[in-house]
């Protein structure tokens, strides 16, 4: 073992209208304080009794740099159970080179906290949305959705002032579907970014559940919204919400349980499932290019737009897309989809089929004859280790997104310094 984690006692820092779960965080000679930021009025729920959200929200920080985990403050005994029975030999046999196998020192305390509240985060995609329509009014009161949660995890991290701002104005946007939903908001902010690996952006099933469990006296039940469908499991990709179903199964204890949310559903069966709510109606946001509206140029915009379009139910989201956009580029994105390699497209062929959806005969051809081929290969560099291992070895990925943004999409943040090494 080349080096530990050590995890100090968490305690709470008041700020002027905010509370802080802290913990120092020693690494070697280094040491950090890890967050979680909420609004004053939660402070009674942040949790100082357990390390349960540091070692949730460094665990991937430890696998890959191969640090043990060292606490004298306990962590619940049945989260550890999981993580070493489990959890860490099925990620070491994934990739013994990214995961490694790491020794925790940390005494044990199974509290069974009396957590009513059931919540999920908030994005305003359709996963999202998903999630919010389909729990606000369960008959199970259990089940029923409480809280929306509004959390700083971000595809990138560039400082602290544009994460900060962007995660204001993600609580701009959550503050009216919150209203509109009738559904309380909860905003947490932690600096899980000061603590870097590979991968970062791409492995947060974990650090995800952290924020939760620094509120862990306060939910019972969580829903995380998976764009991934259960059936298509799989360990392959970097991102690890390919395989939830299981990440999430060991991230649950008696006190709080994690759903993978949608991994049940087909992409159109979920667009047609919203289109029924107005704060859907309103507020659906699913761009990668623009914070601030759907640009219905991109593929993620013009997938969503398709779907509505399958489900006829395009025109009662003219509030949240340029519908003028959507008819122009139709036809270039229809040929895209007919490619059936990539199971998003395939769910949008498949739903085009059962809705009888026309699409014309010389999109077909381009997709099958000059687009599919394209994207098989792409599937099966994607699939080999060999071939991961060396397109990140010989920086493929600089060479094709650049410098600047390679370094975003590997390590979230490109002014990094690994001070703990
Ligand atoms: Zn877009």
């Amino acid at each position: 073992m080349k080096n530990m984690i050590e995890i100090g006692g968490p305690y709470i820092e008041k700020l002027e209208s905010k509370a802080r779960l802290c913990s120092d965080i020693k690494v070697g000679n280094v040491t950090r304080v890890m967050y979680f930021e909420v609004d004053e009025k939660w402070s009674e729920y942040l949790c100082t009794e357990t390390i349960d959200a540091f070692v949730t929200g460094l665990l991937y920080y430890a696998v890959c740099n191969g640090y043990g985990i060292k606490s004298s403050s306990p962590m619940n005994g049945q989260l550890l159970f999981q993580m070493e029975t489990y959890l860490l030999p099925v990620l070491n046999q994934i990739d013994p080179s990214e995961y490694k196998l790491i020794e925790f020192d940390v005494p044990t305390a199974d509290i069974l906290y009396d957590a009513k509240a059931v919540g999920t985060a908030v994005s305003g995609g359709v996963d999202s949305f998903y999630t919010i329509v389909k729990h606000k009014d369960d008959k199970r009161d259990n089940f029923k959705l409480t809280h929306l949660v509004v959390a700083n995890l971000f595809n990138r991290y560039v400082d602290e002032g544009e994460t900060r701002g962007q995660f204001e104005r993600l609580k701009e946007k959550v503050v009216k579907i919150a209203d509109e939903t009738g559904l309380e908001m909860i905003s947490i902010y932690t600096n899980h970014h000061e603590f870097m690996y590979n991968h970062f952006v791409s492995l947060y099933s974990f650090r995800l559940c952290s924020y939760i469990y620094a509120l862990q006296k306060l939910f019972g039940i969580y829903y995380i919204s998976s764009g991934a469908a259960i059936k298509d499991t799989n360990f392959y990709n970097v991102d690890s919400d390919d395989y939830d179903i299981f990440n999430l199964s060991m991230a649950s204890t008696d006190t709080l349980k994690f759903y993978s949310s949608g991994g049940e559903a087909l992409r159109t069966d979920k667009v047609r499932f919203i289109s029924k709510d107005e704060a859907a109606k309103n507020h659906l946001h699913v761009c990668n290019f623009s914070e601030s509206h759907n640009c219905s140029k991109c593929d993620k915009c013009m997938r969503t737009m398709l779907s509505l379009d399958i489900v006829g139910k395009l025109e009662q989201f003219e509030r949240c897309f340029d519908l003028g956009l959507y008819r122009k580029n139709r036809n270039k994105m229809l040929s895209k989809i007919y490619s059936d390699c990539w199971h998003l497209y395939k769910d949008i062929v498949d739903s085009a089929k059962e809705y009888r959806y026309k699409i014309p005969l010389r999109c077909k051809f381009k997709g099958i004859i000059f687009i599919k081929p394209l994207l098989k290969i792409k599937n099966m560099i994607k699939k080999n280790r060999l071939i991961k291992r060396f397109y990140f070895k010989f920086k493929i990925d600089y060479l094709r997104f650049g410098k600047q943004k390679a370094e975003l999409y590997r390590f979230g943040r490109n002014d990094f310094d690994n001070k703990g090494n």
